[in-house]
């Protein structure tokens, strides 16, 4: 670099994949030189959970995404990979970048990593500030009454969304030209991040999504003009798309909940009971940040500590019928079939899923995080800790240990007419209700009708309901006598 030029501003793109509501990037338009945009590949600094394979699929069209974004702007992205602590102070080095600037991540390892590299770049005399485009409210703002965090949702809600809550940041992006460098660092292309796996079993999950900022604002637009004030009856039917269908945009940041706070009340639905209970379960994963952040060890050990010593049954071929969609209940079946096919499942029937992995076959929820961590585009760090540790009754405000989900009512309640079930176990499309959440209660002729041939072309109960309950009921019980 020229030293007469001023120095470079490098804007390091994480978890925030878009320009609007981009506080990070709206600091930088005010840096007196040119922005170099850049992100780094750096799954080694994440441990047991760098991003899955489906996560993986999804940055590949992500990173471009946002380049072609830049790119209108008349900027680019830079792409590198390696370790986030020897890559920046590299790129600072080459560029001869005077400041850093990224948006706040909130993973134990991440905050961690981003502190040392705060640090070490102070010590070089470079600038480096972070800025919050992810949450609503950040962890530190809240705290209970005796100033401690919170771990039951409701009082959480109630308190923070008593202040004023944040508004979306307005980025001038014309500027953006005028800020590029003249000279750009080397990138690598998006193929040498090798993001996609040998096996190319992402083909549904292409035809499933499309990632970026333009179809997260596209997905939002719809859902509050079709499904919004109907939202808090259709949240829990997986046969209708009743949900926002956000949750990856969000994990990505191709949109920030305060632009779904700021669309929702534009839209004018906020104070309707579908637009409340909406915004309610945006909540929900402001909460997960909360518990996430204060309770780090969450990630890997239930937050109610009692639980690490749990005499879970782990049979590897329990795990596999599960993993497969095999386990004789056509809800379950249907919602991992949805999750192996379009890398997404359905809340209610996660939480079905994961009731019968810990509660009826007994085993470890973190296998089942682990699933969903490789599985899931939407894969995130903070709610799937907290929706595990939920359904396996040991985390923050949790399900009692005596609510036990059964597959076959939860089916009969929301998917009355078997329509999720026949989307996704097409084995037994033909079958009717009620059979189709029971099959094998349903007489020979019936299945014959249906061209079943159960425990041949669809699996009998991997456990009997009631047996299950009751095995779930009483290690539970004889758990709670040894810890109490
Ligand atoms: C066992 C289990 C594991 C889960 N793992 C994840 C995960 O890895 N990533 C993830 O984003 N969500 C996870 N969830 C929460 C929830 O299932 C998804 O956020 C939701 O299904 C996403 O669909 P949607 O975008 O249509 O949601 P909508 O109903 O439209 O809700 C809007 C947004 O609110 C947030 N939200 C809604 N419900 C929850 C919730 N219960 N917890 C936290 N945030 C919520 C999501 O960001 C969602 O996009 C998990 C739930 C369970 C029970």
């Amino acid at each position: 670099m020229d030293s007469a030029s001023p120095a470079p501003l490098l804007l390091w793109f994480r978890q925030d994949l878009r320009l609007q509501d981009n506080a990070a990037l709206e600091a930088a338009l005010r840096w007196q030189g040119p922005i170099i945009p850049v992100y780094i590949w750096s799954p080694e600094d994440e441990g047991e959970w760098a991003p899955g394979e489906a996560q993986q699929w999804w940055l590949y069209q992500a990173l471009p995404d946002l380049d072609r974004s830049l790119q209108k702007y008349g900027s680019r992205l830079i792409l590198r990979s390696g370790e986030a602590e020897r890559a920046i102070p590299k790129l600072v080095e080459e560029t001869g970048a005077g400041a850093v600037y990224w948006n706040r991540r909130y993973e134990p390892l991440v905050t961690d990593r981003d502190s040392r590299i705060k640090q070490d770049l102070l010590e070089r005399g470079v600038k480096a500030k972070s800025f919050n485009s992810s949450l609503l409210f950040e962890p530190w703002m809240v705290s209970t009454g005796q100033g401690k965090p919170y771990q039951v949702f409701t009082p959480f809600w109630k308190n923070v969304t008593r202040g004023v809550v944040a508004g979306v940041v307005e980025v001038e992006l014309d500027l953006l030209a005028e800020q590029a460098p003249e000279v750009w660092p080397s990138s690598l292309s998006v193929d040498a991040l090798s993001l996609l796996p040998d096996i190319p079993w992402y083909k549904g999950i292409a035809e499933a999504w499309t990632p970026g900022e333009g179809e997260a604002q596209r997905l939002l637009a719809h859902f509050l003009q079709a499904g919004g004030v109907h939202y808090k009856d259709q949240r829990d039917i997986p046969g209708k798309a009743g949900t926002s269908k956000l949750s990856p945009y969000l994990h990505f940041g191709h949109i920030g909940p305060r632009q779904i706070w700021a669309a929702t009340v534009e839209a004018g639905i906020d104070q309707t009971v579908g637009g409340k209970v909406f915004l309610k379960e945006v909540g929900w994963r402001e909460f997960a940040y909360h518990v996430m952040f204060h309770f780090p060890y969450t990630i890997h050990e239930p937050l109610r500590s009692e639980y690490k010593e749990f005499p879970w049954k782990a049979e590897d071929a329990v795990l596999k019928a599960w993993q497969s969609g095999k386990t004789g209940y056509p809800l379950v079946d249907a919602g991992m079939r949805q999750l192996w096919k379009e890398g997404w499942m359905h809340n209610r029937v996660r939480m079905v899923v994961a009731s019968l992995l810990v509660k009826h076959l007994l085993h470890d929820w973190k296998a089942g995080a682990e699933w969903f961590w490789d599985t899931l585009v939407d894969a995130d760090l903070a709610s799937n800790s907290l929706g595990w540790q939920w359904a396996g009754g040991c985390g923050a405000d949790a399900a009692p240990y005596f609510r036990i989900f059964n597959p076959v009512t939860q089916g009969m309640k929301f998917d009355p007419d078997g329509t999720y079930i026949r989307s996704y176990v097409p084995e037994l499309a033909k079958l009717d209700v009620p059979y189709i959440h029971e099959p094998w209660v349903a007489p020979d002729t019936v299945l014959r009708a249906a061209g079943i041939r159960l425990g041949d072309d669809y699996p009998l109960p991997i456990v009997e309901q009631k047996a299950g309950r009751q095995r779930a009921l009483d290690a539970l019980a004889k758990f709670k006598e040894m810890t109490s």
